[in-house]
Protein backbone atom coordinates (compact mmCIF):
# COMPACT_ATOMS: atom_id res chain seq x y z
CA UNK A 1 0.00 0.00 0.00
CA UNK A 2 1.40 3.39 -0.79
CA UNK A 3 1.05 6.07 1.95
CA UNK A 4 -0.99 8.82 0.84
CA UNK A 5 0.26 12.41 1.41
CA UNK A 6 -0.74 13.64 5.18
CA UNK A 7 -0.01 16.71 6.51
CA UNK A 8 1.56 15.75 9.60
CA UNK A 9 5.14 16.48 10.98
CA UNK A 10 8.02 14.25 11.21
CA UNK A 11 9.22 13.62 14.23
CA UNK A 12 7.45 13.64 18.33
CA UNK A 13 9.74 16.75 18.68
CA UNK A 14 7.91 18.58 15.47
CA UNK A 15 4.59 17.24 16.70
CA UNK A 16 4.84 18.68 20.50
CA UNK A 17 6.19 22.43 18.81
CA UNK A 18 3.62 22.45 16.15
CA UNK A 19 1.28 21.56 19.19
CA UNK A 20 2.57 24.23 21.49
CA UNK A 21 2.38 26.96 18.84
CA UNK A 22 -1.09 26.73 17.72
CA UNK A 23 -3.19 24.78 20.40
CA UNK A 24 -5.02 26.31 23.51
CA UNK A 25 -3.15 25.24 26.18
CA UNK A 26 -5.66 23.75 28.33
CA UNK A 27 -3.73 20.32 28.54
CA UNK A 28 -0.85 19.05 29.89
CA UNK A 29 -0.06 16.19 27.76
CA UNK A 30 2.33 13.39 28.31
CA UNK A 31 5.57 13.33 25.67
CA UNK A 32 4.43 10.51 24.12
CA UNK A 33 3.26 10.74 20.44
CA UNK A 34 0.81 7.64 19.64
CA UNK A 35 0.71 6.39 16.02
CA UNK A 36 -1.01 3.33 15.41
CA UNK A 37 -2.43 0.49 18.21
CA UNK A 38 -3.12 -3.46 17.93
CA UNK A 39 -5.03 -4.92 20.54
CA UNK A 40 -4.44 -3.60 23.84
CA UNK A 41 -0.93 -2.43 22.37
CA UNK A 42 -0.16 0.90 21.22
CA UNK A 43 2.83 2.43 19.56
CA UNK A 44 4.64 5.39 19.30
CA UNK A 45 6.02 7.91 16.32
CA UNK A 46 9.67 5.83 17.37
CA UNK A 47 8.10 2.44 17.18
CA UNK A 48 8.01 2.04 20.66
CA UNK A 49 5.12 -0.34 22.31
CA UNK A 50 2.99 0.49 25.22
CA UNK A 51 0.55 -1.68 27.31
CA UNK A 52 -2.81 0.57 26.89
CA UNK A 53 -4.28 0.18 30.23
CA UNK A 54 -6.56 3.29 30.24
CA UNK A 55 -7.81 2.82 26.85
CA UNK A 56 -7.99 6.51 25.79
CA UNK A 57 -9.97 6.94 29.44
CA UNK A 58 -11.97 4.36 28.95
CA UNK A 59 -13.44 4.53 25.47
CA UNK A 60 -11.51 1.84 23.32
CA UNK A 61 -13.50 -0.60 24.77
CA UNK A 62 -12.18 -3.33 22.08
CA UNK A 63 -8.61 -1.97 21.88
CA UNK A 64 -7.07 -1.17 18.73
CA UNK A 65 -7.81 -1.69 15.38
CA UNK A 66 -10.31 -4.68 16.57
CA UNK A 67 -11.18 -6.74 13.15
CA UNK A 68 -14.91 -6.86 12.97
CA UNK A 69 -14.79 -2.66 14.54
CA UNK A 70 -12.22 -2.07 11.50
CA UNK A 71 -14.56 -4.03 8.83
CA UNK A 72 -17.93 -2.50 9.89
CA UNK A 73 -16.21 1.27 9.91
CA UNK A 74 -15.16 0.83 6.70
CA UNK A 75 -18.48 -1.01 5.42
CA UNK A 76 -20.57 1.76 7.10
CA UNK A 77 -18.00 4.57 5.71
CA UNK A 78 -18.76 4.23 2.43
CA UNK A 79 -22.54 3.69 3.02
CA UNK A 80 -23.55 6.69 5.11
CA UNK A 81 -21.90 8.52 7.96
CA UNK A 82 -24.29 11.16 9.07
CA UNK A 83 -27.98 11.93 8.04
CA UNK A 84 -28.90 14.36 11.02
CA UNK A 85 -32.22 13.49 12.83
CA UNK A 86 -34.68 14.59 10.34
CA UNK A 87 -34.33 11.10 8.92
CA UNK A 88 -34.58 7.96 9.86
CA UNK A 89 -31.43 5.19 9.37
CA UNK A 90 -31.42 1.77 10.37
CA UNK A 91 -28.90 1.77 13.42
CA UNK A 92 -30.59 4.15 16.35
CA UNK A 93 -33.83 1.70 16.79
CA UNK A 94 -31.95 -1.76 17.25
CA UNK A 95 -29.19 0.02 18.92
CA UNK A 96 -31.79 1.68 21.26
CA UNK A 97 -33.74 -1.65 22.17
CA UNK A 98 -30.44 -3.21 23.38
CA UNK A 99 -29.98 -0.13 25.60
CA UNK A 100 -33.39 -0.46 27.43
CA UNK A 101 -33.28 -4.20 27.18
CA UNK A 102 -30.03 -4.38 28.99
CA UNK A 103 -30.85 -1.00 31.23
CA UNK A 104 -34.13 -2.33 32.53
CA UNK A 105 -35.30 1.05 31.25
CA UNK A 106 -37.52 2.40 28.56
CA UNK A 107 -36.48 5.08 25.94
CA UNK A 108 -33.03 6.09 24.72
CA UNK A 109 -31.80 9.15 22.77
CA UNK A 110 -28.20 9.43 21.19
CA UNK A 111 -26.00 12.61 21.52
CA UNK A 112 -22.41 12.51 21.45
CA UNK A 113 -20.20 12.95 24.52
CA UNK A 114 -20.88 12.37 28.35
CA UNK A 115 -21.08 15.73 29.16
CA UNK A 116 -23.84 16.15 26.34
CA UNK A 117 -26.03 13.22 27.87
CA UNK A 118 -25.14 15.09 31.09
CA UNK A 119 -27.03 18.07 29.88
CA UNK A 120 -29.94 16.11 28.28
CA UNK A 121 -30.37 15.10 31.53
CA UNK A 122 -30.49 18.11 33.53
CA UNK A 123 -33.49 19.17 30.93
CA UNK A 124 -35.19 16.49 31.79
CA UNK A 125 -34.85 16.55 35.74
CA UNK A 126 -35.82 20.39 35.14
CA UNK A 127 -38.81 19.66 33.07
CA UNK A 128 -40.05 16.68 35.15
CA UNK A 129 -39.77 19.45 38.33
CA UNK A 130 -41.40 22.40 36.47
CA UNK A 131 -44.32 20.57 35.41
CA UNK A 132 -45.29 19.72 39.03
CA UNK A 133 -44.25 23.31 40.53
CA UNK A 134 -41.80 26.26 38.61
CA UNK A 135 -39.79 26.39 42.75
CA UNK A 136 -39.01 22.26 41.56
CA UNK A 137 -35.96 22.96 39.57
CA UNK A 138 -33.11 22.23 42.73
CA UNK A 139 -30.52 18.97 41.89
CA UNK A 140 -28.77 17.51 44.29
CA UNK A 141 -25.08 15.91 43.42
CA UNK A 142 -22.01 14.38 45.18
CA UNK A 143 -19.13 15.69 46.80
CA UNK A 144 -16.35 14.80 44.63
CA UNK A 145 -18.30 13.88 41.72
CA UNK A 146 -17.21 14.49 38.15
CA UNK A 147 -20.20 14.94 35.06
CA UNK A 148 -18.56 16.88 32.57
CA UNK A 149 -17.12 19.93 31.60
CA UNK A 150 -19.96 21.93 29.37
CA UNK A 151 -21.85 24.67 31.98
CA UNK A 152 -24.80 22.56 33.39
CA UNK A 153 -22.44 19.05 33.61
CA UNK A 154 -19.60 21.08 35.67
CA UNK A 155 -22.51 22.99 38.20
CA UNK A 156 -23.38 19.21 39.08
CA UNK A 157 -19.38 18.14 39.37
CA UNK A 158 -18.62 18.31 42.79
CA UNK A 159 -14.69 19.13 42.88
CA UNK A 160 -13.61 23.22 43.47
CA UNK A 161 -10.32 22.44 41.28
CA UNK A 162 -12.96 21.54 37.78
CA UNK A 163 -15.48 24.76 39.00
CA UNK A 164 -13.50 27.40 40.64
CA UNK A 165 -12.63 29.16 36.98
CA UNK A 166 -15.91 29.44 35.73
CA UNK A 167 -18.38 30.42 38.50
CA UNK A 168 -21.07 31.35 38.75
CA UNK A 169 -22.26 28.26 37.70
CA UNK A 170 -25.68 26.90 37.45
CA UNK A 171 -27.76 27.77 40.32
CA UNK A 172 -30.17 25.21 42.28
CA UNK A 173 -27.56 22.70 42.99
CA UNK A 174 -27.09 21.48 46.15
CA UNK A 175 -23.99 18.98 47.45
CA UNK A 176 -23.68 16.61 49.77
CA UNK A 177 -20.90 14.26 51.28
CA UNK A 178 -20.90 10.86 50.80
CA UNK A 179 -20.54 10.08 54.81
CA UNK A 180 -23.37 12.52 55.79
CA UNK A 181 -26.39 11.17 55.38
CA UNK A 182 -28.33 13.42 57.64
CA UNK A 183 -27.17 15.95 54.96
CA UNK A 184 -28.35 14.16 52.24
CA UNK A 185 -31.95 13.74 53.59
CA UNK A 186 -32.00 17.35 54.49
CA UNK A 187 -31.08 18.34 50.95
CA UNK A 188 -33.60 16.49 49.15
CA UNK A 189 -37.21 18.01 49.14
CA UNK A 190 -39.80 19.43 47.89
CA UNK A 191 -37.68 21.50 45.37
CA UNK A 192 -35.91 18.94 43.99
CA UNK A 193 -36.15 17.69 40.73
CA UNK A 194 -33.82 15.21 40.76
CA UNK A 195 -30.46 13.00 42.30
CA UNK A 196 -27.69 12.93 40.30
CA UNK A 197 -24.82 10.15 41.51
CA UNK A 198 -21.87 8.17 39.74
CA UNK A 199 -22.55 4.90 40.45
CA UNK A 200 -18.65 4.50 40.92
CA UNK A 201 -17.15 8.29 41.26
CA UNK A 202 -14.16 7.45 38.52
CA UNK A 203 -12.75 10.85 37.76
CA UNK A 204 -12.70 10.91 42.07
CA UNK A 205 -10.78 7.80 42.83
CA UNK A 206 -12.68 5.04 41.96
CA UNK A 207 -15.07 5.29 44.49
CA UNK A 208 -17.80 2.80 44.57
CA UNK A 209 -21.13 4.16 45.69
CA UNK A 210 -22.63 1.51 48.59
CA UNK A 211 -25.67 -0.14 47.51
CA UNK A 212 -27.05 1.46 50.84
CA UNK A 213 -26.50 4.87 49.50
CA UNK A 214 -27.92 3.85 46.04
CA UNK A 215 -31.04 2.42 47.78
CA UNK A 216 -31.08 5.85 50.28
CA UNK A 217 -31.09 8.08 46.91
CA UNK A 218 -33.75 5.51 45.36
CA UNK A 219 -36.15 5.94 48.21
CA UNK A 220 -35.87 9.64 48.99
CA UNK A 221 -36.32 10.55 45.37
CA UNK A 222 -39.79 8.20 44.92
CA UNK A 223 -40.78 10.50 48.47
CA UNK A 224 -40.09 13.73 47.08
CA UNK A 225 -40.75 12.81 43.10
CA UNK A 226 -37.84 13.55 41.85
CA UNK A 227 -36.13 11.84 39.31
CA UNK A 228 -32.72 9.60 40.08
CA UNK A 229 -29.55 10.02 37.54
CA UNK A 230 -27.19 7.27 37.73
CA UNK A 231 -24.04 8.70 35.54
CA UNK A 232 -22.48 5.47 34.00
CA UNK A 233 -20.09 7.37 31.65
CA UNK A 234 -17.19 5.63 32.91
CA UNK A 235 -18.67 2.84 34.92
CA UNK A 236 -21.38 1.47 32.46
CA UNK A 237 -21.71 -0.67 29.28
CA UNK A 238 -19.61 -3.97 30.79
CA UNK A 239 -16.76 -2.53 32.61
CA UNK A 240 -17.94 -3.51 36.02
CA UNK A 241 -18.75 -7.11 34.92
CA UNK A 242 -21.99 -5.94 34.06
CA UNK A 243 -24.15 -4.09 31.91
CA UNK A 244 -24.03 -1.18 34.10
CA UNK A 245 -22.73 -0.65 37.65
CA UNK A 246 -26.12 -0.61 39.35
CA UNK A 247 -26.71 -4.23 38.52
CA UNK A 248 -23.91 -5.24 40.50
CA UNK A 249 -26.05 -5.35 43.71
CA UNK A 250 -28.85 -7.64 44.63
CA UNK A 251 -31.72 -6.82 44.24
CA UNK A 252 -30.67 -4.15 41.77
CA UNK A 253 -31.09 -0.38 42.20
CA UNK A 254 -33.22 0.78 39.01
CA UNK A 255 -32.51 4.89 38.34
CA UNK A 256 -34.93 6.62 36.27
CA UNK A 257 -32.22 8.08 33.99
CA UNK A 258 -28.60 6.85 33.13
CA UNK A 259 -26.21 7.98 31.03
CA UNK A 260 -23.19 6.52 28.59
CA UNK A 261 -20.66 7.28 26.52
CA UNK A 262 -17.09 6.00 26.48
CA UNK A 263 -17.31 2.80 26.01
CA UNK A 264 -20.11 2.31 23.31
CA UNK A 265 -18.74 2.92 19.88
CA UNK A 266 -15.27 1.62 20.44
CA UNK A 267 -13.82 5.38 19.96
CA UNK A 268 -15.86 6.93 18.13
CA UNK A 269 -18.18 9.45 19.81
CA UNK A 270 -21.47 8.61 20.79
CA UNK A 271 -23.38 9.22 23.93
CA UNK A 272 -26.53 7.93 25.39
CA UNK A 273 -29.28 8.66 27.90
CA UNK A 274 -31.91 5.78 28.94
CA UNK A 275 -34.76 6.94 30.48
CA UNK A 276 -37.77 5.21 32.02
CA UNK A 277 -41.12 6.06 30.27
CA UNK A 278 -41.77 8.47 33.51
CA UNK A 279 -38.75 10.90 32.90
CA UNK A 280 -39.04 9.78 29.08
CA UNK A 281 -42.62 11.76 29.38
CA UNK A 282 -40.38 14.86 30.73
CA UNK A 283 -39.12 15.75 26.86
CA UNK A 284 -42.16 16.69 24.45
CA UNK A 285 -41.23 16.98 20.67
CA UNK A 286 -39.03 19.98 19.81
CA UNK A 287 -37.89 20.12 23.84
CA UNK A 288 -34.51 18.80 22.72
CA UNK A 289 -32.11 17.76 19.65
CA UNK A 290 -28.51 17.37 18.50
CA UNK A 291 -27.21 17.53 14.97
CA UNK A 292 -24.18 15.11 15.14
CA UNK A 293 -25.91 12.75 17.75
CA UNK A 294 -26.84 9.07 17.10
CA UNK A 295 -25.17 9.25 13.50
CA UNK A 296 -25.18 5.79 11.28
CA UNK A 297 -21.52 5.00 11.48
CA UNK A 298 -21.43 6.01 15.34
CA UNK A 299 -24.89 3.17 16.16
CA UNK A 300 -23.61 1.04 13.65
CA UNK A 301 -20.01 0.17 15.23
CA UNK A 302 -21.76 0.60 18.66
CA UNK A 303 -24.27 -2.63 17.49
CA UNK A 304 -20.94 -4.43 16.70
CA UNK A 305 -19.45 -3.88 19.73
CA UNK A 306 -22.83 -5.34 21.81
CA UNK A 307 -22.77 -8.52 19.55
CA UNK A 308 -19.24 -9.10 21.02
CA UNK A 309 -19.72 -7.56 24.39
CA UNK A 310 -21.81 -11.13 25.21
CA UNK A 311 -18.84 -13.48 24.01
CA UNK A 312 -16.35 -11.13 26.17
CA UNK A 313 -18.07 -10.65 28.99
CA UNK A 314 -17.11 -14.17 30.74
CA UNK A 315 -13.63 -13.12 29.86
CA UNK A 316 -13.61 -9.59 31.03
CA UNK A 317 -14.39 -10.74 34.78
CA UNK A 318 -12.05 -13.16 34.97
CA UNK A 319 -9.54 -10.80 34.16
CA UNK A 320 -10.40 -8.07 35.92
CA UNK A 321 -10.82 -10.74 39.03
CA UNK A 322 -7.51 -11.64 38.41
CA UNK A 323 -5.95 -8.13 38.08
CA UNK A 324 -7.66 -7.29 41.43
CA UNK A 325 -5.70 -9.97 43.15
CA UNK A 326 -2.62 -9.43 41.59
CA UNK A 327 -2.76 -6.00 42.30
CA UNK A 328 -3.50 -6.62 45.99
CA UNK A 329 -0.83 -8.93 45.95
CA UNK A 330 1.51 -5.71 45.34
CA UNK A 331 -0.48 -3.84 48.22
CA UNK A 332 0.47 -7.23 50.62
CA UNK A 333 4.32 -6.29 49.36
CA UNK A 334 4.21 -2.25 49.30
CA UNK A 335 3.12 -0.52 52.30
CA UNK A 336 2.52 2.81 50.78
CA UNK A 337 -0.68 0.96 48.56
CA UNK A 338 -3.48 2.15 50.66
CA UNK A 339 -5.67 0.71 48.80
CA UNK A 340 -7.08 -1.38 46.30
CA UNK A 341 -10.94 -0.99 44.57
CA UNK A 342 -13.21 -1.20 41.86
CA UNK A 343 -15.42 -3.77 39.99
CA UNK A 344 -14.08 -5.58 37.24
CA UNK A 345 -12.19 -3.56 34.93
CA UNK A 346 -12.08 -0.69 36.30
CA UNK A 347 -9.49 -0.72 39.80
CA UNK A 348 -8.08 1.92 41.05
CA UNK A 349 -4.97 1.79 43.40
CA UNK A 350 -4.55 4.09 45.80
CA UNK A 351 -0.95 5.23 47.62
CA UNK A 352 -0.47 6.97 50.61
CA UNK A 353 1.22 9.92 48.61
CA UNK A 354 0.31 12.36 45.89
CA UNK A 355 1.83 9.95 42.67
CA UNK A 356 1.21 11.74 39.88
CA UNK A 357 4.88 11.33 38.54
CA UNK A 358 4.64 7.54 38.46
CA UNK A 359 2.85 7.99 35.25
CA UNK A 360 6.30 8.78 33.46
CA UNK A 361 7.48 5.51 35.35
CA UNK A 362 4.60 3.86 33.39
CA UNK A 363 5.95 5.23 30.47
CA UNK A 364 9.39 4.16 30.84
CA UNK A 365 8.22 0.27 31.63
CA UNK A 366 6.13 1.02 28.55
CA UNK A 367 2.52 0.63 30.83
CA UNK A 368 0.20 3.63 29.98
CA UNK A 369 -2.39 4.09 33.33
CA UNK A 370 -3.26 7.33 34.45
CA UNK A 371 -3.76 8.76 38.05
CA UNK A 372 -6.46 10.26 38.72
CA UNK A 373 -7.44 12.14 42.10
CA UNK A 374 -4.21 12.99 42.98
CA UNK A 375 -3.27 9.47 44.27
CA UNK A 376 -5.33 6.56 42.83
CA UNK A 377 -3.55 5.10 39.79
CA UNK A 378 -6.34 4.26 37.47
CA UNK A 379 -6.63 1.29 35.37
CA UNK A 380 -9.40 1.28 32.65
CA UNK A 381 -8.24 -1.11 30.31
CA UNK A 382 -9.60 -2.64 27.43
CA UNK A 383 -12.66 -5.01 27.29
CA UNK A 384 -9.96 -7.52 25.43
CA UNK A 385 -7.12 -7.62 28.24
CA UNK A 386 -5.69 -11.26 29.03
CA UNK A 387 -4.43 -12.82 31.97
CA UNK A 388 -0.91 -13.05 30.09
CA UNK A 389 -1.60 -8.66 29.54
CA UNK A 390 -2.27 -8.27 33.29
CA UNK A 391 0.83 -10.31 34.16
CA UNK A 392 3.08 -7.87 32.17
CA UNK A 393 1.87 -4.77 34.00
CA UNK A 394 2.08 -6.11 37.36
CA UNK A 395 5.35 -7.15 36.64
CA UNK A 396 6.04 -3.34 35.65
CA UNK A 397 4.19 -1.89 38.21
CA UNK A 398 6.34 -4.07 40.88
CA UNK A 399 9.34 -2.10 39.23
CA UNK A 400 8.22 0.94 39.13
CA UNK A 401 6.98 0.58 43.45
CA UNK A 402 10.17 -1.12 44.14
CA UNK A 403 11.91 2.55 42.81
CA UNK A 404 9.10 4.53 45.16
C1 LIG B 1 -15.94 11.30 31.31
C2 LIG B 1 -17.12 11.52 32.13
C3 LIG B 1 -18.07 12.51 31.80
C4 LIG B 1 -17.87 13.46 30.67
O1 LIG B 1 -17.74 12.84 29.43
P1 LIG B 1 -17.14 13.63 28.17
O2 LIG B 1 -17.35 12.68 27.03
O3 LIG B 1 -15.71 13.91 28.47
O4 LIG B 1 -17.92 14.87 28.03
C5 LIG B 1 -19.20 12.60 32.58
N1 LIG B 1 -19.40 11.78 33.63
C6 LIG B 1 -18.52 10.81 33.97
C7 LIG B 1 -18.81 9.92 35.11
C8 LIG B 1 -17.34 10.67 33.25
O5 LIG B 1 -16.44 9.76 33.61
Amino acid sequence: MTSLPVHTAASAQAVMDLESAYLLQNYSRYPLVLKRGKGCWLYDIDGRRYLDLISGIGVNSLGHAHPRITRVIREQAARLIHSSNLYYHEFQGPLAKILCETSGLDRAFFCNSGTEAVEGAIKMMHAHGRRISPEKTEIVALENSFHGRTIGALSLTGQPKYRQDFEPLMPGVRFVNLCDEPAFEQAVGERTAGIIVETIQGEGGIYPISPQWLRRARELADRHNALLVFDEIQCGIGRPGAHFAYQLHEPPILPDIVTLAKPIACGLPLGAIVANTKAAQSIAPGMHGTTFGGGALACRVALEFYDILDELMPQMRRVGAYFFERLKQLQRRYSFIRDVRGFGLMIGVETDFPCKHLVAEGMKEGLLFNVTHDRVIRMLPPYILTEKEVNKAIAGLNRIFRRV
